[in-house]
């Protein structure tokens, strides 16, 4: 697999999305629907895979973090406390041209290719950045910008029957909302003792205008995130495990380290003592991946205020009194998996001078763990017997059309494993062939013995 990253484009992987049942373009029969994609069959086995592996990890593995599930729609005065109402706000500029608008610090992201950090510019900066490298608009390839002007992109509804300002909602635009909520509510069911986490992984909203990078910007999307409340004292320790940990998980998933790398913020909020990002490379350059971020006491303190409650700790051993701080560590789902389809992908030569697409990803997060061929039709009964024993233990994909050398390349493309092929032989006596997909070797095996030879390789 090395280097072989460089071979995939955006445009590859979205044709092989699409071909292939990983990700369709949102509402297509329609036109589509800008930043929005519907994930297939194949993809979506892929997703919930991932979110399986995240909270294996971070919550079964933990024993002192709880996930919980919290609701999308949140009392609004969460998004006053949290600031979202008054000044959450993404710099944006429109095209004059052609009318498109977008998001002043991506544009110039996109262009720098990731060398510079526009985060830590005022829109001034920006203004003279885009100016001064002729930064063009990408949809139509002309200068001619608007100033940059801030823009909620938290998506309101209402409920209720009457459309009054009494009635009005928000979808979240982040999940941590959720647990902070719910700070007092685990602690108390869990006994928890500081310092301790709350997980959870949820759909989130935002009116995101972007120059379309596929999954890496949507409009609604998939937190996988944790909040670690914990004393002042050792906050600066957990914020430095926590990058560790999560730059741990994304290698262990497949990440090559070389793709990979820390970001440290230079402008923080007003309330945080330290952020960071770790960017992987995408095809269109250096982006965000995941951020940890220290936020103090303010996420608490906020929603001390503003709901009346005190969001106070007391330690059972010293009997002191205190809000947490709190570390953040937050990752897209979506956007991983772009990650991870990314690196996973490879056009291998063969000897045989053909080429082949295959996906080399973790059995762990593999959409099929394992493909049931029959060779010929008169092995299908058999085959179908296979797929119902192994069928309980795992996803497995069971394909008896065309030659077996192209069911072999779909099972490539889609990243299956393993192939178990039933011919002639597993009539007499119950061996099947095992196909590795990334060696392309084979080997034989009983049939009793193919459910502990998978299951061996999906340790994560
Ligand atoms: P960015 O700077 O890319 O907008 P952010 O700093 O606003 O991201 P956070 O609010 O910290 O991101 O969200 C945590 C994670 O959620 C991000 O690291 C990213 O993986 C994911 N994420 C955020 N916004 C989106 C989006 N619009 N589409 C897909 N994933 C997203």
């Amino acid at each position: 697999m090395d280097n072989k990253k460089k071979a995939v484009t955006q445009d590859k992987l979205v044709a092989l999305c699409k071909s292939r049942g990983f990700i369709f373009p949102g509402s297509e029969i329609y036109g589509g629907f800008a930043n929005t994609w519907d994930f297939g069959p194949v993809g979506v086995e892929l997703k919930n895979n991932i979110k399986r592996s995240w909270w294996k990890r971070f919550v079964q593995e933990s024993p002192d973090t709880y996930g919980i599930d919290a609701a999308i729609l949140m009392n609004p005065r969460v998004w006053e406390a949290s600031g979202h109402v008054a000044s959450f706000g993404d710099p944006k500029m429109d095209c004059k041209n052609c009318k498109q608008r977008f998001r002043a610090d991506t544009l110039i992201e996109a262009h720098s290719k990731g060398k510079v950090a526009a985060e830590a510019m005022t829109n001034e900066e920006m203004e003279k950045y885009i100016e001064e490298h002729d930064v063009k608009c990408p949809h139509c390839g002309v200068r001619n910008w608007t100033p940059i002007r801030k823009f909620n992109p938290m998506f309101v509804t209402s409920r209720g029957t009457l459309e009054s300002d009494a009635d009005k909602v928000y979808l979240r635009p982040e999940t941590c909302q959720g647990e902070y909520v719910n700070f007092l509510n685990v602690q108390r069911t869990a006994r928890a003792k500081v310092p301790f986490a709350i997980a959870q992984i949820g759909k989130s909203f935002r009116n995101e205008i972007t120059p379309g990078n596929f999954l890496f910007r949507t409009v609604e999307f998939e937190q996988m995130e944790l909040q670690r409340f914990c004393k002042e004292s050792d906050s600066m320790d957990i914020y430095s495990e926590y990058k560790e940990k999560a730059l741990k998980y994304i290698e262990d998933l497949g990440l090559k380290k070389e793709n990979l790398r820390f970001h440290d913020h230079d402008k923080l909020a007003h309330y945080a003592k330290a952020a960071c990002d770790i960017q992987f490379l995408f095809p269109m350059g250096w982006q965000e991946l995941n951020g940890i971020h220290h936020r103090g006491t303010w996420d608490l303190s906020r929603h001390q205020e503003y709901s009346g409650k005190a969001m106070t700790y007391i330690d059972p051993f010293t009997g002191e009194k205190f809000i947490p701080n709190v570390i953040e560590y937050s990752i897209g789902a979506d956007r991983l998996t772009f990650a991870l389809m990314c690196e996973a992908y490879e056009e291998e030569t063969l000897a045989n001078g053909e080429t082949r697409v295959v996906m080399h990803f973790h059995p762990a997060i593999a959409p099929y763990k394992v493909g049931i061929l029959p060779l010929q039709k008169q092995q299908s009964e058999k085959a179908k017997e296979v797929y119902a024993k192994l069928s309980k233990k795992f996803m497995c994909d069971y394909d008896e059309a065309g030659s077996i050398g192209k069911r072999y390349r779909r099972q490539d493309e889609i990243g299956t494993p393993f192939c178990v092929t039933v011919d002639f032989d597993t009539l007499n006596d119950d061996t099947v062939t095992v196909r590795d997909r990334d060696s392309m070797e084979q080997i034989r095996l009983k049939i009793d013995e193919l459910a502990a030879y998978i299951e061996k390789s999906l340790e994560f």
